[in-house]
């Protein structure tokens, strides 16, 4: 369903002077204004192939790209899915080995593997807060009320692997964060991350507590209006392109390395719905999907699709599988293939082992003013719908009255556990 968008062609253009920005936690509302296309056109980048047809493309394409929540710059998002994490997870065999750094709280609750998930929707930082605005000081807070309430970070990746690995007591929650705007991740002259943006209070909140152990999911946009082009790592006069790639490659090389997972939301946040034809919707996802992987290592598997406002192609297919027969002259085709399509809005989602999960139409949970802290009330009430772990990412544990809607068929490697537990009293999370 379609929460926002505003064309970029309706858009004031802006002066030349905002496209220097100040570093991110000084950022204004004025920060949020999408730069038309049309802004690159005085900027050459020769010699660079690849960056000149991502910048070509942008400009011969129709002023399709959109922004969420009205003063967002349109972006890209990317989720990095974590190999290494699924690689040590493969081998950790159970509870005991997850839970053995991770003295953090848990929920106190009885395992429940068929209870809900929330897949959390952010975009950037900022002020006022709205719908696609959290301030950073509430971002900070959801880390920590999340964490003590006993929840632990998943990837989209793991939760498609049904590779759930926390803690017994514990509950996954998927961050996404949609659009790559520079606030969302920045290094410092000094090559440290700004503790101010989303990605450096991640990583202090990580390193403080290792419970906190899985990665979030960036929704990339490679090229769509700055500051929403890997986090707004922009071309300009200043900036040599080899010292701005190597900072984009420095940042998806951090993501990958910590747990998180890249997913691909389109080249530059075109809407799907408008694509003149399958083809057009194609190569908007194609394109995206090969200029991510350009800073991805050779054998990162993107899994995850964003659809840009939530609007899907005509074909409606073409969100999770299809090919773009790649730039003129090159021969090589890009296909791409993805096990789970991201919506942009909705409730808690079902989980991976329920019969219902629909992972090509995943729901996310806007984490709009009070609507996390007042969904968090509601599972202090009532846990029951709740997703939480038994510890062993091997095993299913349901109560006995969902025992029946455990998906044996996708999940034949896996034992089905019927514990002891309170059966949820109603099918929907409580609070909206
Ligand atoms: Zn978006």
């Amino acid at each position: 369903m379609q929460k926002c968008g505003v064309a970029a062609a309706e858009r004031t253009q802006p002066s030349a002077a905002r496209l220097v920005e100040p570093v991110p936690d000084a950022l204004g509302p004025s920060y949020l204004g999408v730069i038309p296309r049309m802004a690159y056109s005085n900027w050459s980048n020769p010699g660079n192939s690849r960056f000149s047809a991502l910048m070509g493309a942008l400009l011969l394409s129709s002023a399709l790209l959109v922004a969420c929540g009205g003063d967002e710059d349109a972006a890209s998002e990317a989720g990095a899915a974590d190999t290494a994490a699924v690689a040590d997870s493969a081998g950790a065999g159970g509870g005991a080995a997850l839970s053995a750094d991770d003295e953090g709280p848990k929920s106190g609750l009885s395992p429940n593997e068929l209870g809900e998930i929330l897949v959390l929707e952010y975009h950037r930082t900022g002020e006022p807060e709205g719908e696609f605005v959290r301030k950073a000081a509430n971002f900070q807070k959801d880390l920590d009320s999340l964490y003590a309430a006993g929840f632990r970070p998943v990837t989209m990746r793991q939760v498609l692997e049904g590779d759930i690995d926390i803690p017994a007591g514990t509950s996954p929650v998927v961050f996404t964060i949609d659009d790559a705007s520079r606030g969302q991740f920045y290094y410092r002259p000094d090559g440290s991350i700004d503790p101010n943006t989303m990605a450096g209070m991640w990583d202090a909140f990580a390193k403080k507590n290792p419970g906190w152990r899985n990665g979030a999911v960036w929704c990339v946009l490679p090229a769509a209006a700055h500051p929403s082009n890997f986090f707004g790592e922009t071309p300009d006069r200043e900036t040599p392109r080899e010292q701005r790639e190597a900072t984009i490659k420095k940042k998806v090389d951090y993501l990958v390395q910590n747990r998180h997972e890249i997913c691909n939301h389109t080249l530059y946040h075109a809407r799907l719905d408008q694509a003149s034809s399958d083809a057009q919707a194609q190569e908007w996802i194609g394109r995206g999907e090969d200029s991510i992987k350009v800073y991805l290592p050779a054998d990162y598997d993107i899994v995850t699709f964003a659809l840009p406002l939530g609007m899907w192609p005509k074909t409606r297919s073409l969100a999770w599988k299809g090919t773009w027969p790649g730039r003129a002259g090159q021969n090589r085709a890009v296909n791409y293939e993805y096990g789970a399509v991201l919506e942009v809005s909705g409730d808690a989602n079902p989980s991976p082992f329920d019969v219902e999960f629909d992972p090509r139409s995943v729901d996310r949970f806007i984490v709009g003013p009070g609507r996390l802290e007042r969904q968090l009330a509601a599972y202090r009430t009532n846990g029951a719908n709740r997703y939480v772990s038994d510890g062993d990412p091997n095993v299913i544990s349901v109560p006995q009255s969902l025992a029946t809607r455990v998906d044996r068929n996708r999940w034949k490697g896996k034992e089905v556990k019927v514990v002891q537990g309170a059966a949820p009293a109603a099918k929907d999370s409580a609070a909206r």
